[in-house]
């Protein structure tokens, strides 16, 4: 069993297909090279406190290798003369090309898929003729109509799980060290013991609240979900159908719906999904980068974005709604790429996801699919007077935003506007 993106033990089909009824089965991860270069100090915290759990629930049996899967992969299966390799499916660009090279290195043993990170797996939802949804709403009509499993015992016997050290030491590791502290607990009993709380203290509330960052009323799930320390069936089998529950699930299926994307235009990952504006005047120069670095230090002086940018540098998380606006900030009043702001969103959460966090991006760019209107920019000070109305979540973050060592406005919002609607009329 190679372990992913499903970084837990219980409700994991791929362990039960590995187990089938018999087998014994050994658990494996490969730290990746290539991963560790392109994740945020933060997220690597989170996948090894994660793997460090499910090793500890082993009793020290999780083999963790370091290399290309491509390479390690085969050479464990020879070691151990498996019979199958089981995986839960990666939908990522990224993924399945890897899990392409694996397959083939595996030669006649086969690499078996099952189950994957999402309620409706990417692909499986379609218009009546076949075609992908472009827009979230009927995805979502269609996406209800899916069943998934209940989540299932997937436990294997103590006596089931080899032991590496009698199969194969060649090439094991320690789990490195994670690289910083972490603002929350990764793991399966951690995702578990959050979920149980937001589910007593805020889910009934989540329809009215969600919106409001300082109340901080959201369910913190998103990095449980990311790394699979927690699978959305589990979330979803405790939902009914209060407007509470029923919000919840829509944010579910927008996961599902914005990895669906990636699988069907691979492209969008690093460009616009809508071609038609690949000819939008942007700015690089000098300047530019100027502002981005006082974007990314939370020093631009609006002080919703700041405050936002300075949530993130400190816990590596940010409300959902601040998200859009700084965001929005980054392309509409900056005048930014819009995958300058992906990458240092990607860089800096511990949730980080490249499905979620690049569309969320291509929204608010009006770039993606189902986006915001082009004509649609945030306007940073109203959005803090509606979602923010007594400042307390500024407060938090940025402090006294009259103190003389807080910055002034780096731009004016109104001539920015102008400014993006006129670049978007040239095109
Ligand atoms: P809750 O409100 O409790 O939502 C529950 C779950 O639903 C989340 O954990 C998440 O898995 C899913 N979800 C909620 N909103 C969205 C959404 N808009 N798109 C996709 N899934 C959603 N989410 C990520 O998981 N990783 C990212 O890298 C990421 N980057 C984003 C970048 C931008 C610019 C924007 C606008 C949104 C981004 N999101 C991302 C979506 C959303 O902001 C986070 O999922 C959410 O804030 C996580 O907090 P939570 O778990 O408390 O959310």
């Amino acid at each position: 069993m190679w372990l992913r993106r499903d970084l837990r033990l219980s409700d994991l089909p791929a362990l039960a297909a590995a187990r089938g009824t018999d087998s014994s089965v050994l658990l494996c991860f490969v730290v990746d090279p290539r991963l560790e270069k392109s994740s945020g100090e933060r997220r690597l915290a989170f996948l090894f406190d994660s793997l460090r759990e499910v090793d500890a629930k082993l009793d020290g049996r999780l083999l963790v290798v370091r290399g290309r899967p491509e390479e390690e992969i085969p050479r464990l299966a020879r070691a151990v003369g498996a019979g199958s390799v089981h995986i839960s499916e990666d939908f990522s660009p990224f993924g399945r090309r890897r899990d392409e090279a694996v397959d083939e290195a595996l030669g006649d043993t086969p690499l078996e898929a099952t189950g994957s990170p999402y309620l409706v797996s990417p692909g499986r939802v379609t218009k009546d003729d076949g075609e992908p949804y472009k827009v979230f709403t009927p995805y979502f009509r269609r996406w209800r109509d899916h069943g998934w499993r209940k989540p299932a015992d997937s436990s294997v016997p103590d006596s089931a799980v080899l032991d590496p050290s009698d199969v194969t030491k060649s090439g094991r590791i320690r789990i490195p060290k994670a690289p910083t502290r972490l603002s929350f607990p990764a793991g399966e009993d951690a995702a578990l013991a959050r979920w149980a709380e937001f589910v007593d203290d805020d889910l009934a509330d989540y329809d009215t609240g969600r919106n409001d960052p300082a109340a901080d009323v959201t369910s913190r799930m998103s990095a449980y979900l990311k790394y699979g320390n927690i699978h959305p069936r589990t979330l979803a089998a405790d939902l009914g159908r209060s407007d509470g529950d029923q919000a919840y699930l829509r944010e579910l299926a927008f996961r599902d719906f914005y990895a669906d994307v990636l699988h069907h235009w691979p492209h969008s990952l690093w460009h616009n999904w809508n071609r038609q504006f690949d000819d939008i005047a942007l700015d690089t120069d000098e300047k530019a980068y100027e502002r981005f670095e006082e974007w990314k230090a939370g020093r631009t002086g609006f002080p919703l974005v700041d405050a936002g940018m300075r949530q993130l540098a400190e816990i590596g998380w940010m409300h959902n709604r601040v998200r859009m606006v700084t965001a929005s900030f980054l392309v509409k009043d900056l005048h930014l790429p819009w995958w300058w702001g992906a990458e240092w969103f990607l860089e800096q959460l511990v949730d980080g996801d490249v499905a979620s966090n690049n569309h969320g991006w291509q929204w608010a760019a009006g770039t993606g699919t189902d986006a915001a209107p082009y004509f649609r920019v945030f306007n940073p000070e109203a959005q803090a007077k509606k979602f923010d109305p007594d400042g307390e979540y500024i407060r938090r973050w940025v402090g006294d935003t009259d103190a003389d060592d807080y910055p002034d406005p780096i731009v004016d919002h109104k001539a920015e506007r102008e400014e993006a609607l006129r670049r978007f009329g040239e095109i």
